[in-house]
């Protein structure tokens, strides 16, 4: 399983390491053993930087990658209808849209932490997370407001 985060130490990103027994921070050595339960072919049930017990999952799909491949395929087009070509422009219209849909399909999944929003990559057994659920999402957001205010209005 690989990790990607960002420290809760140094707040610098830490991108793809090995998580199946401890994660670590290349930038300032912060270290957090993981559990075994929430190791080796078991699904990931809690975040494994912050304790969190609610993930989604989601394609790991570059959205700027698939805008690219739309762009370039509506690009192609336009210059085939430039040229009085609708039939070519229809079909690599299609060929892109296709392109699109197949690389979708074929890539995998990753988990993302509510909180603190790391992604886990090739975790065993994922179907069984949930997709994104805004309810959840928005108590986290509005916890991470809540501790916010609390940091700076606390008198020290
Ligand atoms: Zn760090
Ligand atoms: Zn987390």
């Amino acid at each position: 399983m690989l990790i990607s985060f960002d420290c809760p130490k140094c707040l610098k990103m830490t991108r793809g390491e090995d998580a199946s027994q401890v994660v670590h921070c290349k930038s300032c050595g912060w270290t957090r053993q993981t559990t075994s339960n929430s190791a080796k072919d078991e699904s990931l049930c809690s975040c494994l930087v912050c304790g969190c017990n609610d993930l989604w999952r989601q394609k790991d799909f570059d959205q700027r990658l698939g805008v690219l491949i739309v762009g370039i395929g509506i690009l192609l087009s336009t210059v085939a209808v430039a040229y009085m070509m609708p039939g070519v422009a229809m079909i690599i219209l299609m060929v892109f849209g296709m392109a699109d849909w197949v690389l979708y399909g074929i890539l995998p999944d990753r988990l993302v932490c509510y909180r603190c929003h790391a992604q886990y990559r090739k975790v065993p057994n994922l179907e069984k997370t949930g997709v994104f659920d805004l309810e959840v999402n928005e108590r986290y957001r509005q916890e991470a407001i809540r501790l916010k205010q609390k940091e700076t209005s606390s008198p020290s």
